[in-house]
């Protein structure tokens, strides 16, 4: 049998015709930029995370970039976040110039509140939390540093759309907050695309201006900007995939409750804590012997991927900021043992039983 790490087909095809009408329309109506369609899904979007406004943007980094910016965050300026992450978190910090500060993560994968008080100094603005693989940060004790140093929250919500902390979703937690629409994401377009979450009138004008080339109004040109712009045909598409998001995320929590029960005594599985509702972007256990078990998987048939072989600390592209082997003790370590299981909506009953049933096999043959 052979299980894909994820299988798009299977999300797109029952929405394929609805689309494709979509898209038709748009090329017959030349509608392709800033369009309705973008404004009403702005509204959709920050009406569905809970927050006061949303702009979209050509993609996620661009929303962390465009944030730092309307907040004024560059030279001289320092941003705390996490070694573990994707590339892109720590890239928006250094695209504007300003010096991103890194702190170890914890058992549940996200940023270890207890680490960030040491690291503040007079050059720190922001603290930049990251929901990775759709599971909340403890915001509240992230919330509580940031009150008592005068810092911004800004999520790195690419990770999570739709997951929940004491009831607030993801988006809805900090200053502003960025999401993805990569075609993997949760909530994914048929390309790039990207989307700003805040309830601060003043930064969503702000915001707004800059993803579009500083302009108040056309040819009038406030602020330096960028052309950061969602495509009117993406936003068609998220439009009609938003409306199965929830739908989508609690077929993704039933297939990580199952691997979580059936796997708990072999391996480190994500816990779901009560306060939180993960949502399950990538389904992440950890384990020693996780080489072994990662090409006995590919041998018989399942895919599995490491998010992310090297923290961010240990890029070549980040040399310059001086960090070393042993800084990051936690990510060092589950940078070598975590493997990611395949999780997607569609995923049927006999591919996870499949899975399962491989990993103990594994685990049974190595103990012979
Ligand atoms: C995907 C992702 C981003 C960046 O999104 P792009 O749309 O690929 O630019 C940022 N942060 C995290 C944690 C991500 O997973």
């Amino acid at each position: 049998m052979k299980v894909p790490f994820l299988d798009l087909n299977r999300i797109h095809q029952p929405l394929h015709k609805e689309i494709m009408e979509r898209l038709d329309e748009h090329v017959r109506k030349n509608d392709f930029i800033l369009g309705n369609a973008v404004e009403e899904f702005e509204k959709e979007f920050a009406n569905y995370c809970g927050t006061a406004y949303g702009i979209s943007v050509a993609n996620g980094l661009q929303a962390l970039e465009i944030i730092l910016r309307a907040m004024n965050i560059g030279k001289d300026k320092e941003v705390i976040t996490v070694a573990n992450t994707f590339n892109a978190t720590v890239a928006s910090i250094v695209s504007v110039g300003a010096t991103p500060i890194l702190v170890d993560t914890k058992e549940d994968f996200t940023i270890d509140p207890s680490l960030i008080e040491q690291k503040i100094t007079s050059k720190t603005k922001a603290i930049m939390p990251v929901h990775l693989y759709g599971q909340i940060c403890n915001m509240d004790e992230i919330t509580t540093i940031a009150k008592k140093y005068n810092l911004y929250v800004i999520e790195d919500a690419c990770q999570s759309h739709g997951a929940m902390y004491k009831n607030k979703r993801a988006g809805n937690l900090g200053h502003a907050a960025a999401f993805s629409f990569y075609p993997g994401k949760n909530l994914g377009a048929f390309g790039d695309g990207g989307f700003i979450t805040t309830n601060d009138e003043e930064l969503a004008k702000k915001i707004k201006m800059i993803r579009n080339y500083g302009q108040s109004k056309k040819y009038y040109h406030d602020i330096p900007g960028l052309n950061s712009r969602l495509d009117t045909m993406q936003a068609s598409i998220l439009r009609i995939k938003l409306k199965n998001l929830d739908k989508w995320n609690y077929e993704r929590k039933k297939l990580a409750e199952k691997y979580i029960s059936s796997l708990r005594d072999l391996v480190s599985v994500p816990e779901n804590s009560l306060d939180r509702d993960h949502t399950y972007h990538l389904f992440v256990i950890r384990t020693n012997k996780r080489d072994a078990l990662m090409n006995y998987l590919k041998e018989r048939g399942v895919d599995s991927g490491l998010h992310y072989p090297v923290p961010i600390h240990l890029q070549k592209a980040f040399d310059y900021l001086g960090y070393k082997i042993g800084d990051f003790p936690k990510s060092e370590s589950y940078a070598n043992t975590i493997l990611s299981l395949p999780i997607f909506p569609g995923m049927t009953e006999k591919e996870i039983d499949y899975v399962i049933d491989q990993i103990k096999n594994f685990f049974n043959d190595s103990l012979k």
